[in-house]
């Protein structure tokens, strides 16, 4: 995340998305939860969160734009001011504008990065003197995706998904996501999975890549296993994947438990978003992998 203001009374903090340059998802966990194999990167299209200390004690939170996600208790901007103040006692609430640019339920980890930079908030204003392994370790209470966050941009993820390693990747190459019309949960996406869920496999290991055409070449040995389950039951997102390969993509895949699609790109294509145009109510972003500054 990027803090881009500071006060003793306010923060204004950048939430990025992140893609899953590749996912596997291992076996089912005794407490119900599958192992993951992945790594994340963050890229550049963010969700703004203006948070403003009042001194009532809880959380209102302000959508920019209405009916993008619930601004109620469900929230999980809400749900991580929530934990903060059971842990540490705030006695103090917030006051939180959401500008929600992230598409909602895509793959793309936005409501996790939001729940991420609540807890970075939280620490900042109300001084609780947490750590980032603290803040992460907290995190993961939450949302899975969450510690992830808080790291510098770039991890390997294994567990559940709050087991991270921080890896050092290139990022002069371009990406480009293409959200259908449609959001896919998370939780419905592991259940359509049991039905092609190889269980047997060795895990990939993403050896170092100095280059960009040696990350993305080794990303061609490794998949996405959400990919074809939701392929086959929606097929447009066969047909983002064919078009996103037509315009030069290098790489085209899912991210997460999708829909989003993304295209991996040596350099950004001109026009994608004309070459897109009519098919489909779909949302273009062109945006770069970025790394992130250290959380203290
Ligand atoms: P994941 O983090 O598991 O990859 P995702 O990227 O597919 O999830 P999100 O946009 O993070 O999807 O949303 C997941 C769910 O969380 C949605 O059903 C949404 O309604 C709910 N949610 C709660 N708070 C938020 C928020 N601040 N932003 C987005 N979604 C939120």
């Amino acid at each position: 995340m990027i803090v881009s203001q500071l006060s003793d009374t306010g923060v204004t903090i950048d939430a990025p998305a992140k893609i899953n340059l590749f996912l596997e998802v291992l076996n089912k966990r005794p407490d119900g939860y599958h192992d993951i194999n992945s790594v994340f990167q963050a890229v550049s299209l963010y969700d703004r969160l203006e948070f403003t200390v009042t001194e009532e004690t809880s959380i209102s939170i302000d959508l920019v734009e209405r009916n993008t996600v619930s601004a109620g208790k469900d929230n999980l901007i809400a749900l991580a001011y929530q934990l903060m103040k059971e842990r540490y006692g705030l006695r103090r609430g917030l006051k939180v504008r959401l500008e929600k640019r992230i598409p909602v339920a895509a793959g793309l980890g936005g409501g996790s990065s939001d729940g991420a930079a609540t807890i970075a908030a939280c620490n900042m204003l109300f001084k609780t003197g947490l750590e980032k392994g603290e803040m992460m370790a907290l995190s993961a209470h939450i949302g899975s995706d969450m510690p992830f966050f808080f790291s510098s941009g770039q991890a390997h993820v294994s567990g559940r998904g709050e087991e991270l390693r921080e890896v050092e990747l290139p990022t002069d190459y371009a990406v480009v996501l293409v959200n259908p019309s449609f959001g896919l949960s998370t939780s419905a996406g592991y259940a359509s999975l049991k039905r092609d869920l190889t269980m047997s496999k060795n895990p990939f290991n993403l050896a170092a890549c100095p280059t960009a055409e040696e990350l993305i070449g080794s990303l061609h040995s490794c998949g996405n296993d959400f990919e074809e389950v939701h392929v086959k039951s929606h097929p447009e997102l066969g047909e983002i994947r064919d078009e996103l390969s037509r315009c030069g993509a290098s790489l085209a895949r899912m991210t997460g438990s999708g829909p989003t699609m993304f295209g991996l790109f040596y350099r950004a294509p001109d026009n994608i978003k004309e070459e897109f145009v009519g098919r489909g109510n779909w949302q273009i972003f062109t945006v770069l992998p970025v790394t992130l500054p250290a959380q203290v």
